[in-house]
């Protein structure tokens, strides 16, 4: 099985994932922009027991705006690491902390609330599929 490492952004905290993840892909959504602070969040969802913190567990700060998202983060650099997701059972880890991870998108999620359109051919949800409790509705590009 395949693992990756990872680190936060002054490396206090160190982890790694093994195996595949669930689902690849862009999400677009407000809450996604202003906590990163960026135009758009590339996520890989793995089920938690994929995810394993090897250095700095104690240093993780985490916050909950809503039940359905635990947003994590280094307490050194303030770097942002994963978002638990319990009622998926899945833990987003953040494409950009595993730079060896062959990432690849799948999906673009909540397209509705676009701020950087992009024309790549992938579908656009425009929220979520419907297996994860969204509309399934696809937008044109
Ligand atoms: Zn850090
Ligand atoms: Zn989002």
């Amino acid at each position: 099985m395949a693992t990756y490492q990872g680190r936060c952004f002054c490396g206090a905290v160190e982890f790694n994932v093994s195996g595949e993840p669930a689902a690849m892909g862009y999400c677009h959504c407000e809450s996604c922009r202003t906590w990163s602070a960026g135009p758009v969040n590339a996520f890989t969802l793995w089920k938690p027991e994929a995810l394993k913190i090897t250095k700095g567990s104690t240093n993780v700060g985490k916050y909950n705006k809503t039940p359905r998202s635990g947003r994590q983060w280094c307490k050194t650099c303030g770097g942002h690491l994963f978002t638990e997701h319990p009622q998926w059972n899945l833990v987003d880890v953040y494409a950009a902390v595993i730079p060896t991870f062959p990432y690849k998108a799948g999906v673009h999620v909540n397209y509705q609330e676009t701020r950087l359109p992009m024309k790549d051919g992938l579908p656009k949800m425009k929220d979520l599929p419907a297996e994860m409790g969204g509309s399934g509705v696809v937008l044109a590009e």
